[in-house]
């Protein structure tokens, strides 16, 4: 690849929880580093050959990680490639994602981790694979944890599916803190959830669906804490949607326990009311809930007992999602509306713009002990540009990913991603727009 040319980001408001700033100043990019930042009362350099981008009113944050994604690739292109995946994060303001093993073959083996980081050497963000707890994620063996690691994998997870197998996921605790590797929950007692296509509940009664119960989800991440706590290796749990696992987190933080979580833009954004209409588009799993689980996910992202936002983008085609609701996919596409759903809590107040910066990037960086999540010099050109004030309607025809699976789709939204850089080069921009 041609060298990328110096870049001056100036004026902005530059926000970097780890370096505690949040002030007006500038930014040099130069080699697909941090060079200098400048602050309001020192200068800026001036040169011929820089590229400026002048950001008044815009914010100047280190890039967006994604520690959820589903990319598709190996085996179901036509939804989604690492390529158009990638694509659809820097447009979304990430510059790297975390993509889980779920894919044709599952990501087991040190050949499909190669396979991946082989795409994403040319994709438009940094891809970090994760590895199957399981072989072919079916429960009933480890993985290869060690082999994955050392072809670049970052974590481990069966996602889309529970490890069920509560010694196997014992073992997994061990085996994976052996080689550092982050092991991520999707926690599910299949059991409960069974046949499940929705949230369990009066208006899935009513509109004759089976209902997932709420506790389907509870009662996998309170077995999970409670390995966690019983072997003293830490746990990740992935997409937390209900006001009890919001609880069950912070009680097994306050007890010292060493779990983290992660949530998702809907569940904090739209409800269960959503689904009505049979729209697959607001089918995923776990279900979305109620107001009160948003109000509780609000109180955690706040509080600091959810630790991560990440998207849990998951593209469907048509084929997949213009069905019967029953028989529909679960999943829906993330990446380029969690900024402006996440804006939203900051402009309620509910978040603060560091906050916010911590939930989407310092802490995925920290959890996943990649780069990333500070603007220090020195530090790879990782950054991300928002307008907070932008305005714009969530059109099909502006979605960047392969699949079109949103409820979100006809929205009117506030603030984006305008300027995306990765390692120093420009994966994104809309500042024109
Ligand atoms: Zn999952």
């Amino acid at each position: 690849m041609a060298p990328s040319p110096a870049i001056l980001l100036k004026n902005g408001r530059i926000i970097d929880p780890v370096n505690k700033i949040d002030k007006r100043g500038s930014l040099l990019v130069e080699n697909g580093k941090i060079k200098a930042l400048f602050t309001s009362r020192q200068k800026a350099p001036s040169a011929s050959k820089l590229v400026t981008f002048d950001l008044t009113g815009k914010w100047i944050v280190p890039g967006f990680i994604d520690m959820h994604v589903h990319l598709r690739e190996p085996g179901e292109e036509y939804k989604e490639t690492i390529e158009s995946g990638t694509r659809a994060a820097a447009a979304g303001g990430f510059t790297a994602v975390a993509c889980m093993p779920n894919t044709d073959p599952v990501n087991d083996c040190q050949s499909v981790t190669r396979f991946i980081l082989e795409k994403a050497a040319t994709a438009y963000a940094k891809v970090y694979p994760v590895g199957a707890i399981s072989k072919g994620s079916t429960g009933d063996s480890l993985a290869e944890f060690g082999e994955m690691k050392e072809a670049g994998a970052v974590a481990v997870s069966d996602d889309g599916m529970p490890v069920l197998d509560s010694q196997l996921m014992r073992r997994a605790l061990e085996y994976a803190s052996s080689f550092a590797l982050p092991v991520i929950s999707h926690s599910e007692d299949l059991g409960l959830s069974r046949n499940g296509v929705m949230n369990e509940g009066f208006l899935s009664t009513s509109m004759g669906l089976v209902g997932t119960p709420r506790v389907a989800e509870e009662i996998m991440i309170y077995r999970d804490i409670a390995l966690a706590d019983y072997t003293g290796f830490p746990i990740h749990i992935a997409h937390i949607s209900t006001a009890e696992s919001v609880n069950l987190i912070r009680l097994a933080k306050n007890k010292g326990c060493r779990v983290t979580a992660e949530t998702t833009p809907h569940y904090f954004t739209i409800t269960e009311e959503a689904v009505r209409g049979y729209n697959t588009n607001a089918k995923m799993n776990p279900p979305l809930r109620t107001k009160n689980d948003i109000k509780a996910i609000v109180a955690g992202l706040s509080d600091s007992t959810i630790d991560a936002i990440a998207t849990d983008h998951a593209p469907h085609s048509m084929l997949e999602k213009d069905i019967e609701f029953d028989k529909a996919a679960n999943g829906i596409i993330g990446l380029e509306t969690a900024v402006p759903l996440t804006l939203a809590l900051v402009r309620k107040k509910a978040i603060s713009e560091a906050r916010m910066v911590a939930l989407l990037s310092v802490n995925p960086a920290k959890i996943l002990g990649v780069e990333g999540g500070a603007l220090t010099v020195g530090n790879a050109a990782d950054i991300t540009v928002i307008d907070p004030k932008k305005r714009f309607v969530y059109r099909e025809e502006d979605i960047v990913s392969k699949s079109h699976n949103s409820p979100f789709l006809g929205m009117k939204l506030q603030g984006r991603a305008v300027l995306t850089i990765c390692s120093g080069r420009i994966t994104h921009n809309d500042l024109d727009r």
